[in-house]
């Protein structure tokens, strides 16, 4: 980590790209057309950035397909992918100073976060995907000796990624490294309000080696482009991460147009359930702020609902209340601070909206639920609603805010039933010294990630996704991701002799 100065040092000589990125080069849109980012911890404006419509899409996707077919990236052997992603990787490295700080700019999220977290698992991320595409083996089916039968993976072709504004790199890092490790040509639409980190680390691939139209990047507004890319004709796949509400509409382009493959990652209403025989309780409450509360709680996997048997509950609420302090909000751009700022003004006003709507439907408030007052910044406290029941907005509703839910229940059985009350099933927390019942619950949990005695998301080998309206069609991370880029393919040989003279 560096100084606040460093940092503001840093950001002083950036120079922000606004243009998209296509076949190899930075571009204006078609028409001209732009819109604006800012910085929303301080409400500076940060840039035009190129609003790409369909005319767009239709170049980009006509250079993806022609760098598809020429073989460029999808004919080069693993290993050649491979050290080309290694080389990115090196310039991720290279410049992660920069696009930590550019991150924190565009986003408000905290540079601690940026630099530590984000960045690094950027890094990480490709890496693993690079070097992962040349040790996965395709297989050779049980036939029996009258034939061969080879089950191969082939890459899609094209594939579109439309991404979310939380972890801009991230979510383009989950996408980008195993659609390039098997092949694909990529084509990613960032959120509006976070295009800048997503548009260097397509220049950094290109000055790795990664040939022109194999990566390119096009900004621009949901409905426009987003859509436009999710209707394609020739685009082989889409894989999205965003809200659920966003998520259903890849699902009818894909109907209305070519049935092309989607995978959704959506939202989450996640449980931390802590019974009365959890163990040192001191880190469980610390696990539990930061479930709830690191990236402002912008974050899918956010353990937004606290379920906790009564016995244990007094005291961790103490404890809760008791380690809140740590939870500093302030300068994303000072490393000193945990937490920084809310993406965007609407995004502000539909959290603080929650919180008027926790105390109406007739929760308890027991800490924060006020705006933090900078001048122009976004910042709201870290807020605890206790006395909150299963039929509350703020306890069905993802809020993707600093907002926890605290629910009391009486046995195990009713804090599963409760944990399972949503719509969503993307990821949950257990907290018990009983490993048998820590299994149990495990299992009755419908969520693609639960974690025992900790919170995460697991790490890059391991699958994550969503049950229920939490996801569709396939998993980011492990070599589970691999599946979402490639098509299966089978190859069928006849080994069937009219007699054994026939091998001569
Ligand atoms: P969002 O509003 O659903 O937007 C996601 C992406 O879809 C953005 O690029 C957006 O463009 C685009 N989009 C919006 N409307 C569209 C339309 N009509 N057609 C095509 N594309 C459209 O989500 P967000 O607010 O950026 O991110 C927050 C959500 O992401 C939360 O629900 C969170 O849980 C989810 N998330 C899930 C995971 C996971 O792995 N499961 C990870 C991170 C976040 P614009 O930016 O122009 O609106
Ligand atoms: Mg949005």
């Amino acid at each position: 980590m560096l100084s606040k100065q460093d940092y503001l040092a840093i950001a002083d000589k950036l120079n922000l790209p606004t243009n998209a990125f296509i076949n190899g080069h930075f571009a204006a849109s078609q028409s001209g057309a732009t819109f604006a980012t800012h910085n929303p911890a301080t409400g500076q404006e940060l840039g035009q950035i190129a609003a790409c419509d369909e005319a767009d899409v239709n170049q980009a996707v006509q250079k993806a397909r022609q760098a598809f077919d020429s073989g460029t990236w999808s004919k080069k052997s693993p290993s050649e992918r491979k050290q080309i992603m290694i080389q990115f990787v090196k310039l991720l490295r290279r410049h992660s100073h920069e696009l930590a700080v550019m991150e924190t700019l565009d986003s408000g999220k905290p540079i601690r976060d940026c630099e530590t977290i984000d960045m690094q698992e950027t890094i990480d991320c490709i890496q693993w995907h690079a070097e992962a595409i040349d040790k996965i083996y395709d297989q050779v089916a049980p036939t029996g000796d009258d034939a061969i039968s080879m089950v191969i993976r082939e890459p899609l072709g094209v594939v579109a990624a439309v991404l979310p504004w939380n972890f801009p790199m991230l979510m383009a890092a989950w996408k980008l490294g195993p659609a390039l490790a098997a092949g694909n040509s990529v084509i990613l639409k960032p959120a509006e309000e976070t295009s800048m980190t997503c548009l260097r680390m397509a220049e950094l691939a290109h000055e790795a080696g990664v040939p022109a139209g194999v990566l390119q990047v096009l900004p621009g507004l949901g409905d426009i482009c987003g859509q436009a890319l999710g209707r394609h004709m020739d685009i082989d796949g889409v894989s999205f991460t965003g809200s659920t509400e966003v998520g259903r509409y890849f699902l009818k382009y894909a109907a209305e147009s070519n049935l092309k493959k989607v995978v959704l990652e959506c939202g989450g209403k996640n449980p931390c359930i802590v019974l009365d025989d959890a163990e040192r309780l001191d880190e469980v409450a610390e696990q539990v702020l930061t479930a709830v509360f690191w990236n402002m709680g912008e974050n899918c996997s956010s353990n937004s609902r606290l379920i906790v048997q009564e016995g244990v509950k007094p005291l961790l609420m103490a404890k809760l209340q008791e380690k809140l302090g740590n939870w500093t909000t302030g300068d994303p751009m000072d490393p000193r601070y945990r937490l920084g700022s809310l993406v965007s003004k609407v995004h502000f006003d539909k959290v603080m909206g929650y919180i008027v709507k926790g105390q109406q439907e007739g929760a308890t408030l027991v800490a924060g639920g006020k705006a933090i007052e900078t001048g122009s910044g976004l910042f709201i406290e870290p807020t605890i609603f206790d006395d909150v029941t299963a039929d509350m907005t703020i306890a069905q509703d993802e809020i993707f805010g600093p907002v926890l839910s605290v629910m009391t229940v009486k046995t195990a059985t009713q804090a599963v039933a409760l944990a399972n009350d949503t719509c969503y099933g993307l990821a949950a927390s257990v907290f018990t010294s009983h490993v048998r019942r820590a299994h149990l619950i495990a299992k009755a949990i419908k969520a693609g990630t639960v974690t025992v005695n900790c919170y995460g998301e697991g790490n890059l080998a391991t699958p994550f996704g969503g049950y229920k309206q939490s996801g569709f069609g396939g998993r980011d991370n492990g070599v589970h991701a691999h599946d979402q880029y490639t098509e299966l393919k089978t190859i069928w040989l006849d080994l069937t002799t009219e007699s054994d003279a026939e091998l001569d």
